[in-house]
C-alpha cells in the first residue's frame, strides 16, 4: 500500500468514527467555537484542564472530511498532554501543514497523515481549524507560547 493511501484511510477512519466526539454540559470545560467560512466548516472544541494537564478533549461540528477528521486526530493527540507540550505539538503541526520542516520528535503519530495538505492551500484552513481552536483555549489557560512577543 502506498503511504498516501494509508494516510487517506486513517483520515477516513477518523471521519467515519470520530474519537471524543460530542459536547458536555459542564462549566469546568473551556469551550471554543471557530468557523472557516471559505469551506463552511464549523467546529466547537471543549477542553478540560487540571494542574496544567489536558485531561479531556471534546469536539462537535459540521464540515468537510479534512476538518472533521482533523478534530478527531487533534483530540486524541493532545489529550493527557501538558498545556505546554500540547502548544508545542500544535506549533509543529502548523509548520508541517505549511510544508515546512517540522520536529518529528514532537509531532508524532497520526497527525502526520495531513502532511499532504500543504500541497492544497485551500484545505489548510480545514486541517488547522481544530488545532487553532485548541490553541486559543490553551492560551487563555496561561500556556507559554513558543515564540513570545
Ligand atoms: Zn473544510
Amino acid at each position: 500500500m502506498k503511504i498516501d493511501q494509508l494516510y487517506r484511510q486513517i483520515i477516513m477512519d477518523h471521519y467515519k468514527n470520530p474519537r471524543n466526539k460530542g459536547l458536555v454540559d459542564d462549566a469546568s470545560y473551556l469551550t471554543i467555537h471557530l468557523n472557516n467560512p471559505s469551506c463552511g466548516d464549523e467546529l466547537t472544541i471543549q477542553l478540560k484542564i487540571e494542574n496544567n494537564r489536558i485531561i479531556d478533549v471534546k469536539h462537535q461540528g459540521h464540515g468537510c472530511s479534512i476538518c472533521c477528521s482533523s478534530a478527531s486526530v487533534m483530540s486524541d493527540t493532545i489529550k493527557n498532554k501538558t498545556v505546554d507540550d500540547a502548544l508545542a505539538i500544535i506549533h509543529e503541526f502548523y509548520e508541517m501543514i505549511k510544508g515546512y520542516s517540522f520536529n518529528d520528535q514532537i509531532l508524532t503519530g497520526e497527525p502526520v497523515v495531513y502532511q499532504g495538505v500543504s500541497q492544497f492551500p485551500a484545505r489548510i484552513k480545514c486541517a488547522t481549524l481544530a488545532w487553532k481552536a485548541a490553541e486559543k483555549g490553551l492560551e487563555t489557560k496561561g500556556g507559554t507560547k513558543k515564540h513570545d512577543g
